[in-house]
C-alpha cells in the first residue's frame, strides 16, 4: 500500500478544470516532485490533498483511510502538512512563537511546544533569528519559517510549494540542504518547485501536468525528455 494516494481527482472552477481526472501515489520516504507550466494546477493539487478546497470527484487516501471528506484542521492532524507558496507567517509574532503554534497542534502543553519549537526553528538553521519578528526577515527566511511551522506540527508527508521562489542561488542551495535533511528524517515530500534543476536533483520521481492533467510520471531523466514536457515548457519547436 501507497502511503499516499489519489483517485481521479478532479478540481473544477466554474468553466475551467484546474485539476484534471490525476491519480497518482506516493511512496514512504519518497520526494515526488510536480513540475508544469504556471496555472497548470500545482498549487490546486496541495488545496485540494489539504481539503482547502472540496473536490470537484475523485478520492484521496492517506495511510489506506479516504480523507478527501475531512475538514482541513484534521488533515494536518492525520500528519500531512504543507507550506503557502505565498507565506503567511504571524507577522507580529516572533520566529520561535510562529513555529510554536505549529507545535501546539500534537500537545497542550507549552512547554512540550516550545522544546519541539526550539529544536524546529535549530533544524531549519533559524537559531540566531529566533526572537526576531516574522515580518523582520527577508523573503529567504520568512521561506524557512513556512518550512518550520509545517515541521513543528509533525507531519509524515509535508508538501512544499515553491519554497526556492524568489531566493538566489546561493539561498535556493541552502533551502535545498534543509530539504533533504527533512527526507533523511524519514518524513515523505511532496515538491513543487520551478527550477527544473533543483527538481531534477532533489526528486526521485516527477509528475509532470499541463491543464490540471497529468503528461507523465517517472524518473527526473525519463520526464525531462519526454517530447510533451519539452512542448509545454519550451513550445512546439523544440519538441
Ligand atoms: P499553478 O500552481 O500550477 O501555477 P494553480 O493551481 O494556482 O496553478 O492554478 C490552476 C488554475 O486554476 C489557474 O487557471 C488558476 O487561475 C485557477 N484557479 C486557482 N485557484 C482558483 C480559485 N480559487 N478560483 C478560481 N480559479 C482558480
Ligand atoms: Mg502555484
Amino acid at each position: 500500500m501507497s502511503l499516499f494516494e489519489t483517485k481521479n481527482i478532479v478540481k473544477q472552477f466554474g468553466g475551467l478544470a484546474a485539476v484534471n481526472n490525476l491519480s497518482f501515489t506516493v511512496e514512504k520516504g519518497e520526494i515526488l516532485g510536480i513540475i508544469g507550466p504556471n496555472g497548470s494546477g500545482k498549487t490546486t493539487v496541495f488545496n485540494l490533498i489539504s481539503c482547502f478546497f472540496p473536490l470537484t470527484s475523485g478520492e484521496i487516501y492517506f495511510k489506506g483511510k479516504r480523507i478527501d471528506q475531512a475538514p482541513a484542521h484534521n488533515i494536518c492532524k492525520l500528519g500531512i502538512g504543507r507550506t503557502f507558496q505565498v507565506v503567511k507567517p504571524l507577522k507580529r509574532m516572533t520566529v520561535l512563537e510562529n513555529v510554536t503554534v505549529g507545535a501546539f497542534l500534537r500537545t497542550n502543553s507549552m512547554s512540550k511546544a516550545k522544546l519541539k519549537a526550539e529544536e524546529t526553528v535549530e533544524f531549519c538553521g533559524l537559531g540566531q533569528f529566533k526572537h526576531n519578528e516574522a515580518k523582520s526577515l527577508p523573503i529567504a527566511l520568512r521561506k524557512r519559517l513556512e518550512i518550520a511551522r509545517a515541521l513543528a506540527s509533525d507531519p509524515e508527508l509535508i508538501m512544499l510549494d515553491e519554497t526556492c521562489a524568489g531566493l538566489n542561488p546561493k539561498e535556493s542551495e541552502e533551502a535545498i540542504v534543509i530539504i533533504k535533511r527533512i527526507r533523511e528524517a524519514g518524513t515523505t515530500i511532496i515538491i513543487v518547485e520551478h527550477i527544473m534543476k533543483v527538481m531534477m536533483g532533489i526528486s526521485d520521481r516527477i509528475l509532470a501536468i499541463n491543464f490540471g492533467s497529468q503528461i507523465t510520471i517517472g524518473k527526473p531523466q525519463e520526464v525531462a525528455r519526454h517530447p510533451e514536457v519539452i512542448k509545454a515548457y519550451l513550445g512546439d519547436d523544440h519538441a
